[in-house]
């Protein structure tokens, strides 16, 4: 194939990144890439665009590289060790400055950053149409779909409370609790971690409650990081076996990244039936051992708890009103609570039928995956199917929306591979 060929890439975040920096790493021809992306700076998303310098990353330095065959990348670039946590602002800049040398070094390729958002995609003679929200139509040889995490999960009873300005329902699109005194989160994952010591550290006087139906607090990762356990083929089988070999290993922290390692494969193995069963019975107990702080976290976590300052309540709420200026709780087992301002903590849906993912499915160009949590591609590769499940040789998913198809699908040492693998597809087609 000769001449210019475009590509386009739907969102970006850390993945769409990801996806242009190892297009860029491969490229050797004459070729256009549109990152799609309306926020102002590429690579932030949802993870990385918080400008407080004590929101730290998940995972350590050693495993956040942007590159699955240097390692040790992202922990030369901080200077510190493969231990170490470093600010979530600070990975997006690295996945910046990365991108940047790159970028600069493949003179053949031209990267577009376009502040647009994507309505619909369609194709036409084997080309996809994308039309963007303002109106303007662009044809493409090639797409790449990262768009990564939906809307945020709603609760019937916030409903009524949805504009007021001391309530935040998308504290990963608009972080701004900016009133004083008690701050309640609603759900008590990483999010709410991160919300509750930057409000108790804005003001010595301010408190924080966090509300979760299993009032726990995500585990902590240890100081330093055991190898993961190999997977015994018995714990692939259901996620009641999965739960037992974690649960009833010496070391759970490593027999479960031995397991998340393998998750794509143990997922995609799974019935749909199994699937639901890890959903209604497992999730949390997933998610509150998976999804780990650093230790530094815990510890400012146990002082706050220790001072009284921050409190963990295992409740359901019944109600939420307005009252002059603060919000009145009431949960079903009757306890009453005042807050000034409040948080939704509740995570993140999958992409509903009014997104693109929607539009995809609607028009028989994308399948629904299982569980209708994103669409399904040709596992293990990451060409999206129609509707009758023919893989599209031009049309590649990454990330998120494949949450429904592979499960593990949302942190960096999982991205990191996925892009490089859709890059060199990418680049083969359009090169
Ligand atoms: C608070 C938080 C902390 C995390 N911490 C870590 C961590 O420490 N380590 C780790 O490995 N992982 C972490 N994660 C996991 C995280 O999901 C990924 O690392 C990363 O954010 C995924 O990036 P993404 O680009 O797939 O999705 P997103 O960050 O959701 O970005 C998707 C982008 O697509 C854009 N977009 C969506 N639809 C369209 C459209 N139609 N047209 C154009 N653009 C569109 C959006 O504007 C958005 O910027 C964290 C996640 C969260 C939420």
């Amino acid at each position: 194939m000769s001449g210019m060929n475009r590509t386009l890439i739907v969102g970006g975040g850390a993945s769409g990144l990801l996806v242009a920096i190892h297009l860029a790493k491969l490229a050797t021809r004459s070729n256009l890439v549109h990152l799609a992306e309306p926020r102002e700076i590429l690579g932030q998303g949802l993870a990385y665009s918080t400008d407080d310098g004590g929101h730290l990353l998940n995972v350590p330095a050693g495993r956040m590289s942007a590159f699955a065959d240097d390692s040790e990348h992202f922990v030369r670039w901080t200077g510190r060790d493969s231990n170490y946590f470093a600010p979530r602002k600070d990975y997006g800049q690295y996945l910046i400055d990365t991108f940047e040398e790159l970028r600069v070094a493949s003179r053949s390729t031209t990267f577009e950053h376009i502040r647009k958002e994507v309505d619909s995609l369609n194709l036409k003679d084997g080309k996809w149409v994308a039309r963007f929200k303002d109106g303007d139509v662009i044809e493409y040889d090639v797409v790449v779909l990262a768009m990564g995490h939906g809307k945020p999960i709603e609760l019937a009873s916030l409903s009524e409370i949805d504009s007021d300005k001391n309530y935040v329902s998308d504290p990963w699109r608009n972080l701004n609790v900016t009133k004083d005194g008690t701050l309640i989160g609603i759900g008590t994952g990483l999010t709410f971690i991160d919300l509750a010591l930057s409000h108790l550290k804005r003001n010595s006087s301010n408190k924080v409650i966090g509300i979760s139906r299993n009032g726990l607090l995500p585990e902590a990762h240890l100081p330093k990081r055991a190898q993961p356990l190999p997977v015994p083929a018995a714990a692939k089988t259901s996620p009641t076996e999965m739960r037992k070999f974690i649960d009833e290993s010496s070391d759970w922290r490593a027999a479960q990244d031995g397991v998340r390692h393998e998750l794509p494969d143990i997922w995609h193995s799974w019935s749909v039936e199994l699937k639901q069963e890890f959903f209604t019975n497992h999730l949390r107990w997933w998610n509150v051992h998976r999804h780990r702080v650093s230790p530094e976290i815990q510890e400012e976590v146990s002082q706050a708890l220790n001072s009284g300052r921050l409190t963990i309540l295992a409740c359901e709420i019944e109600s939420i009103e307005k009252n002059e200026g603060s919000f009145n709780l009431k949960t079903k087992s009757g306890e009453r609570l005042i807050a000034d301002a409040l948080v939704n903590c509740l995570g993140y849906s999958a992409w509903g039928k009014d997104s693109l993912l929607g539009q995809l499915i609607d028009s028989g160009l994308a399948k629904a995956a299982p569980l209708s949590l994103g669409i399904c591609s040709d596992f293990p590769k990451f060409n999206v199917v129609d509707e009758n499940e023919k893989p599209h040789r031009n049309l590649f998913a990454i990330g998120p929306v494949l949450l429904g198809e592979r499960f593990e699908t949302t942190a960096i040492p999982e991205l990191k591979e996925q892009a490089q693998e859709v890059a060199k597809e990418v680049s083969k087609f359009v090169l």
